[in-house]
């Protein structure tokens, strides 16, 4: 191997036996930032320049949308050269492409569309319904988890046995659920999966054609794939199917970390690691032990904390980086104190001249963010949210999509069922149960329904009016705009079908955001190229709905500005940011409640806080609040036992002192605050944190928060009636109590 060749002059030696090894089965073992990610990108540079391999014959796989394109750039910066041949994407999107390109052999609608989770359950509801089953004893959220966990286990409903009347039922509705989908032509992410894998299983020839072209598979973050992406890989490498020549077989390259697996509440098996040395030939296995991401501070901490794990492949970790900053470790009164604290932090760090992009705020679940994206908007902070509500899945947004996904498919119930009547054009309730009932006994889809009751004269005069309208309005539109560029076509749906006219006519803030963002979807279209996407053979409105289906709200609007950016710690899985705060870790949030009680489910939870520290590159810090509103109640927390665990000399224990409750006489000792007004002002008003305080009108509250000073000075009470409030402390005639 030349450790001269510019490919593997930036690598350390286990890192440039990885990527400069012969064409062979390999894994890479590794902790989290030793440079996994960077061989696998390396490696597949060195496939296409040393070992003269076309990009034609490479499939890689990432976990985000966002990680392939960074994969692709790189691959490019590196080889100097376009990589546009080769696949790279994530599970979903490399099973969606080959769907495409085989409809046929898989029994779908060329037309066929992405049933997105939202439209799965309202699927899912509509079949419960139909069944006549109690929602309550059958809830649609449950049996929606039913039916992806047996897909993404590779099952189909008649190889469910059934055994007692709770599975049997579930299996019921599972089938009755797919042959509405079947029928629509809809494919919910599950189930793109699994048909990629019965297409690869059932075809010989196809299979036959990718496992010729795919010469190297290479799969990053595998400590995450489950059942059927497991038996994807093996099957398009060639492992274990009976009729292929062990010298055809191609070379698989997985990279992880057992201490990553995150994902085991949703079918990942971390077990496929040890499963793939075991199935694979001659396996090249490399453990990388240094980590180039984080301070040694940081890195100690989070080691000490995983290492209480049981069942761990085991790993070392070490840096060469000396020291860093403490861990610091703020205890906030409540999670308003907690999201006030981090965004002085913030502001800090932005006046030192860092930028915003740097920080990361991390958090167990997306309904913490809520209380930190307000702060941020106080503090004028611009953040963006990774994962949260996606742009695509805002309602106006769904609601223009289900317009073209009907001009593009008819019989698209999800989407017939959301367009019919919004904007609202006479088609009631009765007529669309009447619809509903005529395509289940027929078995036809919405739109064939409706077309036949027409037709039959079954529906009244008026009924009949209202969905031959809505009939004409689908089809007049795709004649209309058939030839236009989807932008176009999409600002004339917007416009024709009355949706911009009905929220232009809806008054206040929200609908004036909703109307900016059907605008905002026609640029996405005129932006959208589905170059991009890979997706080129690909009808460019297919093509846009697919991308809006599956983009992971990882890509969203204002790109370019500098932004603190917020996510779960679930998403943040593979990147690193020079600051992060970890938030919320408090016992019953993290660990969350229900895994407290379940060794496994806590092991994931501390997994899940390895992920969490590892992100941070030069400074990590960790918050937690001893009071936080949870569903509308107020809980008293804990540190969580994951701070216990790290040790004491790596954290920096940063604590804002309050009073108890009742004392008037104690003093608020305020540890830092950054509101602009300064604590002798506000002690000033005679009021402290913490302290309960009567209003004329609210009731009794506890004062949780302050600004300004003099005549201006404001103050902020969670009131036990009303909730929080701020009031200007010179009008607000509050009395202690
Ligand atoms: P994770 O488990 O979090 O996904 P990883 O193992 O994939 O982490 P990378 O993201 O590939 O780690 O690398 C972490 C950081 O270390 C990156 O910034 C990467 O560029 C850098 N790095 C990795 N190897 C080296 C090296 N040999 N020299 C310099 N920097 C390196
Ligand atoms: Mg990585």
């Amino acid at each position: 191997m030349d450790t001269q060749h510019p490919l593997l002059a930036s690598l350390n030696p286990k890192q440039q036996q990885a990527v400069g090894a012969d064409e062979r089965n390999m894994l890479v073992l590794a902790g989290a930032g030793s440079g996994k990610t960077r061989v696998l990108v390396h490696r597949i540079a060195y496939l296409l320049q040393h070992e003269q391999l076309s990009p034609f014959s490479i499939l890689a796989v990432t976990f985000t949308n966002k990680a392939a394109a960074e994969m692709r750039g790189r691959i490019e910066q590196l080889i100097g050269s376009s990589t546009r041949a080769m696949w790279i994407g994530t599970f979903h999107g490399l099973a969606h492409r080959l769907l495409r390109a085989h409809y046929l052999e898989v029994g779908l609608p060329q037309s066929f569309q992405i049933l997105d989770s939202d439209d799965q359950l309202r699927m899912v509801k509509r079949i419960i319904k139909d069944m006549n089953l109690d929602e309550k004893r059958w809830p649609p959220k449950q049996a929606m988890w039913y039916i992806n966990a047996k897909k993404d286990e590779g099952l189909r409903p008649h190889h469910i046995d059934g055994y007692d009347l709770t599975e049997q039922t579930l299996k019921a509705i599972y089938d009755a659920y797919q042959v509405a989908c079947d029928r629509a032509g809809l494919v919910d992410f599950a189930e793109l999966l699994l048909r990629a894998y019965e297409l690869l299983r059932n075809n010989r020839f196809v299979r036959e054609h990718y496992q010729r072209r795919f010469r190297h598979i290479l799969v990053d973050e595998f400590q995450d794939t489950n059942a059927i992406q497991y038996a994807w890989i093996k099957l398009l490498s060639g492992v274990g199917v009976p009729d292929v020549d062990p010298a055809d077989r191609n070379y698989v390259t997985i990279v992880g970390d057992d201490d990553q697996s995150i994902y085991g509440w949703r079918g990942a098996r971390v077990e496929n690691i040890q499963q793939f040395i075991k199935d694979y030939d001659d396996v090249l296995t490399i453990r990388l032990e240094q980590n180039y991401r984080s301070t040694d501070v940081i890195l100690r901490a989070a080691n000490q904390v995983i290492a209480n794990n049981n069942d761990r492949l085991g790993k070392e970790l070490w840096t060469e980086a000396d020291g860093g900053e403490l861990i610091d470790l703020y205890t906030a009164f409540n999670e308003l104190d907690e999201a006030r604290y981090i965004a002085g932090q913030i502001e800090r760090w932005h006046e030192h001249g860092n930028a915003l992009q740097d920080v990361a705020i991390l958090y167990r679940s997306n309904a913490q963010s809520r209380v930190l994206e307000e702060a941020m908007l106080h503090a004028r902070i611009p953040y963006r949210i990774y994962g949260g509500l996606r742009f695509f899945d805002r309602q106006e947004v769904k609601d223009a999509l289900a317009y073209l996904r009907l001009i593009s498919n008819r019989d698209d119930d999800a989407a017939f069922e959301r367009a019919h009547n919004t904007p609202a054009r006479g088609i009631g309730n009765t007529t669309l149960q009447k619809i509903r009932d005529h395509a289940r006994n027929e078995q036809i889809s919405l739109w064939q329904s409706a077309k036949q009751l027409i037709q039959d004269k079954v529906l009244n005069g008026r009924a009949s009016n209202a969905v031959q309208a809505f009939l004409d309005l689908i089809t007049g539109l795709e004649d209309e705009t058939s030839e236009y560029s989807l932008g176009r076509q999409t600002d004339t749906v917007i416009k024709r079908s009355g949706l911009m006219a009905m929220y232009e006519s809806e008054k206040g803030e929200k609908a004036q955001t909703r109307v900016e963002n059907l605008k905002e979807l026609v640029s996405a279209c005129d932006n959208f190229d589905s170059f991009d996407d890979h997706e080129e053979d690909l009808p460019p409105l297919q093509a846009f709905l697919a991308h809006a289906a599956l983009e992971s709200g990882e890509t969203q609007a204002d790109q370019h500005q500098d932004a603190v950016q917020m996510m779960t710690l679930h998403s943040a899985k593979g990147l690193e940011f020079p600051l992060v705060f970890m938030t919320g870790v408090e016992e019953g949030m993290f660990p969350s409640q229900q895994s407290m009680d379940e060794a496994g489910r806590l092991e994931e939870e501390r997994r899940l806080a390895y992920v969490g520290m590892t992100r941070a590159m030069q400074k990590l810090v960790i918050t937690y609040a001893e009071q936080r509103r949870v569903y509308g109640q107020d809980m008293l927390h804990r540190a969580s036992r994951f701070i216990g665990e790290m040790p004491s000399d790596a954290l920096n224990p940063i604590r804002m002192g309050r009073v108890a409750r009742s004392s008037e006489n104690s003093q608020p000792a305020m540890g830092r605050f950054h509101s602009g007004a300064s604590h002798e002002t506000f002690q000033q008003t005679g009021f402290s944190l913490g302290q309960r305080v009567r209003h004329v009108k609210f009731g009794e509250g506890t004062v949780l928060n302050y600004e300004g000073s003099g005549p201006q000075s404001r103050i902020q009470v969670n009131f036990d009636e009303v909730g929080a409030k701020w009031l200007v402390v010179a009008y607000a005639r509050l009395e202690r109590c």
